[in-house]
């Protein structure tokens, strides 16, 4: 029922807004059944990544390419099915409940009056994958902020798309909810065979939980690789302009970040 191996590439990949390139010249190359975890200074291009990926940018130059095919040459359509894109700020009604907002995404028009047996009930085991049943009914403004980042994914994951990015999933979530997020994550990428790409703030989170870490800095790629590979006191020095030590984590084995000072801005 899931994808085999897909595919997601950036080849000469450039874009940005029409007084500034952000992005100049990525190339990537990312395979099924993994996470990447985006880290970078703010201001260093990641959410224009993910939305150049998603197609709501049109690159400037260079193509974002599916399964071998550049993503501008197929439908709209096909691109939202396919590539689910949850932003930091998701509009949702507040009144409406979970069951409501995730089975909305699965029919066309948003029409949930149409919602078939079968969909209904694909929309319930989705709702069970990603632990909300006991909040199905509960509209989006009862939820905890767990809940309510579950609930995104859930509506991203109903049209069973290939590639999920999210833009800082786990930002203004307690440990626990950001445990239980990044959890969920980690789990659908192996069900699912899916390509996952995340912007995180958290640097221990990013190396703890993702297969690889890309660092943005001004728009390039300034590393790409196993978190033990990137991230480096002096990748974190040209990254983040900080003077860090890196230790093992504990328990993960994963790099750790200690910031330590400022370095003086060169
Ligand atoms: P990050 O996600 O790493 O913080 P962004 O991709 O949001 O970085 O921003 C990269 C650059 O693009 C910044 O200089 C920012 O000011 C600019 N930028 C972001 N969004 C827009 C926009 N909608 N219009 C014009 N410039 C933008």
């Amino acid at each position: 029922m899931f994808h085999s191996d897909s595919r997601l590439a950036a080849q000469a990949l450039s874009a940005g807004y029409s007084a500034e390139t952000v992005l100049k010249n990525l190339q990537l190359d990312i395979q099924a059944g993994s996470i990447t975890a985006i880290i970078g200074a703010n201001g260093s291009g990641k959410s224009t990544l993910l939305k150049t990926l998603a197609r709501k940018l049109t690159p400037s130059s260079g193509a974002v390419m599916l399964d071998g095919k550049s993503i501008s040459t197929i439908s709209k359509r096909q691109v939202l099915d396919e590539i689910a894109f949850l932003s930091q700020h998701p509009a949702a009604k507040s009144t409406e409940t979970v069951f409501d907002f995730v089975s909305k995404n699965s029919v066309s028009n948003s029409d949930i009056s149409r919602l078939s047996p079968k969909l209904k009930k694909e929309v319930e085991a989705l709702l069970d994958r990603c632990g909300l049943t006991k909040a199905s009914e509960l509209t989006i403004g009862e939820l905890s902020g767990g809940q309510r980042q579950r609930t995104m994914i859930a509506a991203a994951l109903v049209k069973n798309p290939k590639v999920l990015l999210l833009d800082e999933p786990t930002t203004s979530l307690d440990y626990a909810h950001q445990l239980e997020v990044i959890n969920l994550l980690s789990s659908l990428k192996h069900e699912r065979n899916m390509i996952i790409l995340a912007v995180i703030h958290d640097l221990n989170l990013a190396a703890r939980f993702a297969d690889k870490v890309l660092i943005l800095k001004n728009g390039e790629i300034l590393a790409d690789g196993e978190a033990s590979e990137v991230i480096t006191p002096s990748n974190m020095a040209e990254a983040f302009n900080i003077l860090a030590r890196v230790i093992e984590d504990p328990v993960a084995k994963t790099p750790m970040v200690i910031p330590i000072r400022q370095l003086v801005n060169q």
